[in-house]
């Protein structure tokens, strides 16, 4: 039985994980944060819980609806049925494309991160367990914590982590020094866009609108997507309130990165009161996330980095070689893994 170590525990990762376990492999995962769920997740605060990466998931390939619908299904799934509407950097609201508000936009009411920790439920994974190195040698791929701790030895290793910080990671790994420096200069051509999340919570609701969520079609807005984060359920919030969702464009959101919340929030509210026409100026709660990777702009070709790595018992995968969405993240984690353990 081949061990596997897993750095990440996001969508691809425990998709990667399911595939390698099924095939009678010993998995563990390595997860920096407290929680599984990666870039799509749920923080829950003050009564509110919101989806501050990933809104909702799209209907993918055959095997991922079913993982979402069957195999890990949640009692709490839903499809949030209401559409999404459009505007423009002048501020002027526009219907959605029906075709594509026909489509499922999955999520749960307790929270996103509920795929994921279905996904969890029957793995090893470690939390708040941040790997800083590996080393290879005969034995396998050695992993060190932090502060500096054995955490153990592997035959494989498989890395899930956005690219630039892959490319970080392998930088203080020790192992055969020209496939290292070849992906590395490869991984060095990975782009990812930085997103300001902005949740502003009111009471009384927001008006209610035809619509779920807003997002800009001609990238000339500060905001780029504006979401009615309790229409999803209202389980979201506490009784009689409301909260809405922005984000950032990318450009604004590289811009304003340093500002302090406060600022960031006073400006937001400013924005989505005139977008909307709507006095949202005076939010009783609030709360910024910074994600400095949020979606690739460049992808990586995965074909020929596997080629180098996979003799050496490494791979990577995740949204960073086939684009931002969870789907698709996820499909690329059961792809990897499938190619590993072929080649193993
Ligand atoms: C703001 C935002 C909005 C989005 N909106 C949507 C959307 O509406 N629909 C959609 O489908 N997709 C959306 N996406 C994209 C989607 O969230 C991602 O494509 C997907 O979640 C990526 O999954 P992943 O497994 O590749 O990476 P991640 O989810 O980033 O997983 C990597 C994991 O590795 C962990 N990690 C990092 N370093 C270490 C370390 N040293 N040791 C151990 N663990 C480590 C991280 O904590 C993380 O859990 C959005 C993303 C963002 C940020």
């Amino acid at each position: 039985m081949s061990s596997v170590a897993i750095l990440g525990a996001g969508c691809s990762g425990l998709a990667a994980a399911h595939i390698l376990r099924d095939k009678g492999w010993s998995v563990t995962l390595f997860e920096r944060e407290h929680e599984v769920g990666g870039r799509a997740t749920t923080l829950a605060r003050e009564g509110f819980k919101y989806d501050y990466g990933a809104q909702y998931i799209k209907r993918g390939s055959p095997e991922s609806v079913a993982w979402i619908t069957e195999r890990f299904r949640a009692s709490d799934l839903l499809d949030i049925v209401k559409p999404v509407w459009t505007f423009d950097g002048k501020g002027s609201i526009q219907e959605g494309d029906s075709a594509q508000n026909a489509e499922e936009k999955w999520n749960y009411r307790s929270g996103l991160v509920m795929l994921t920790k279905r996904m969890a439920e029957s793995l090893d994974v470690h939390l708040s367990t941040p790997i800083e190195l590996a080393r290879h040698d005969e034995h396998g791929w050695n992993l060190v914590g932090e502060q500096g701790q054995n955490i153990g030895t592997f035959d494989r290793l498989l890395l899930t982590l956005p690219l630039p910080q892959v490319c970080e990671f392998l930088g203080k790994s020790h192992f055969e020094p020209e496939v290292c420096g070849a992906v590395r200069t490869v991984l060095g051509t990975s782009m990812y866009r930085p997103l300001l999340s902005i949740m502003l919570g009111y009471r009384p609701t927001p008006r209610t609108r035809p619509y779920y969520a807003l997002v800009n079609s001609d990238k000339r807005h500060a905001i780029s997507w504006l979401a009615w984060e309790h229409e999803k359920s209202l389980e979201r919030v506490p009784e009689g309130a409301g909260l809405l969702i922005a984000q950032m464009a990318p450009a604004y959101s590289a811009e304003a990165w340093g500002r302090a919340d406060a600022k960031l929030i006073d400006d937001c509210t400013g924005r989505v009161s005139r977008l909307l026409d709507e006095d949202l100026s005076s939010p009783y709660f609030s709360d910024v996330q910074r994600w400095q990777f949020a979606l690739p702009s460049v992808l990586v070709d995965d074909a020929p980095l596997l080629d180098l790595t996979l003799p050496l018992g490494l791979a990577l995968c995740g949204d960073g070689f086939v684009g931002g969405r969870v789907h698709l993240a996820l499909e690329h984690g059961m792809r990897v893994a499938r190619r590993m353990a072929d080649e193993a």
